[in-house]
């Protein structure tokens, strides 16, 4: 689960990250007012939207006066902001973050990841921060320092003392970015995140550390235990049938390929998505219908998975153990006469009553296609496809 900039800087600075002085705005006025409590003379307006990039998309400006302020988050709220990571649809603007400029001397890059190699949080940093990082990654990676974590320790100050001086801190820099570091990683720890990144990390006027911009994301599978984290999510920031999905208790992720794949169980599910690959189709989604998937969450996986324009064929796989294949096919029947279903539905049935399902099924009148097996369900997805000229 990703939260915005404005957030992750409310987080970090409660760990002890320096941070400038800013509050996220709604509206024009409140972004003025903002401004004013704020003091001084120059601040940044900044889009607020769950993707990188925004700099080089128009969304960070720096106003001089209150009226640009105001003028500037005009511009951006209600914009669709189209940067180098939202596609060419951009991102619906809905707030800003208005904060103090700072004088910039110089950009570092500083970042938390889980490596999934060596299984530890890994910290990444390098001299050459600011809006071309990945570009210095590519060209030229001995400019970026990593240092594992042991978890049994924690981040050490000896760590961050290392790498703290090969991206050229001096001094007491050297202290300071010791302790942002595993105040970083004490929120990274604390909060079940599996990214965190500060880019840029900036020296500004006097030589300070700060974090100018601020992102993390968190593990879906531990926001139970994260209330304080849950209440951040953006409803607005994710696929809508994602979000409707888990409101129906269904495990769907959005894919971008052509074949709806309706499936009980995670595990089945990457299978079936693996079989269509391997008969070189394309999974429009991953959705795992759960254990006892009653004839209402059929029909809600049949909205969701047909709320994708792309979806040309749907392959539903179960398995049925705690499942029954009866209430399954009962699920198919009630979703093709209630829904506008206008796509051909594969359909491989095994375990608890199948015979049962198949009958049912079979009785209907409907037209579904019947496999035997994953392979055969696969391979008649392909033959369907093909035969649709797709
Ligand atoms: P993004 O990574 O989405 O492009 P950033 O928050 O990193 O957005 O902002 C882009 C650039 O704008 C930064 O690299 C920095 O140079 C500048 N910037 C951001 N916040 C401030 C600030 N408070 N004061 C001065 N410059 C800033
Ligand atoms: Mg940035």
């Amino acid at each position: 689960m990703n939260i915005h900039e404005y957030q992750t800087k409310e987080l970090l600075k409660g760990y002890g990250v320096p941070v400038p002085g800013g509050r996220v705005a709604h509206n024009v006025d409140n972004a003025a007012t903002v401004a004013e409590e704020l003091g001084g003379e120059r601040w940044v307006v900044k889009a607020q939207i769950h993707a990188g990039g925004r700099g080089k998309g128009g969304g960070v400006k720096v106003a001089s006066s209150l009226d640009e302020v105001r003028q500037f988050t005009d511009q951006l709220i209600g914009s669709h902001l189209v940067t180098p990571q939202t596609g060419a649809g951009g991102r619906l603007v809905q707030r800003v973050l208005v904060e103090q400029a700072c004088d910039i001397n110089k950009e570092y890059y500083l970042g938390l990841v889980i490596d999934r190699g060596s299984q530890r949080v890994t910290v990444i940093a390098s001299a050459s921060g600011g809006m071309d990082i990945e570009e210095v990654a590519r060209a030229t990676p001995e400019k970026v320092v990593r240092e594992t974590v042991d978890p049994a320790v924690g981040l050490m100050a000896f760590q961050c003392r290392k790498i703290a001086a090969n991206i050229g801190l001096k001094g007491k820099q050297i202290h300071a970015a010791t302790k942002l570091m595993r105040a970083l990683y004490r929120c990274f720890r604390d909060q079940d995140a599996l990214m965190a990144e500060i880019n840029p990390l900036a020296e500004v006027n006097g030589g300070q550390l700060m974090a100018l911009d601020a992102k993390m994301s968190f593990d879906g599978n531990a926001l139970y235990r994260l209330p304080a984290i849950t209440e951040l999510r953006d409803f607005d920031e994710e696929d809508p049938k994602e979000v409707e999905a888990t409101g129906h208790g269904l495990n769907y992720i959005a894919l971008d390929g052509n074949v709806g794949c309706i499936v009980n169980g995670a595990g089945l599910a990457m299978a079936t998505m693996d079989a269509i690959s391997f008969h070189q189709g394309k999974p429009a989604n991953f959705l795992d219908v759960g254990g006892g998937a009653s004839p209402e969450k059929v029909g809600n996986a049949f909205r969701i998975v047909l709320a994708d324009p792309n979806v040309k064929i749907i392959l539903v796989n179960i398995f049925a153990g705690i499942n029954r294949c009866d209430w399954i096919a009962e699920g198919l029947i009630k979703a093709m006469q209630d829904q506008q279903i206008g796509v051909p539905i594969v359909v491989r049935l095994a375990g608890t009553n199948v015979e049962k399902g198949a009958q049912m099924l079979a009785a209907s009148g409907l037209d579904f296609i019947m496999a035997d097996n994953l392979d055969d369900a696969a391979t008649k997805v392909m033959a369907t496809l093909g035969g649709q000229g797709s």
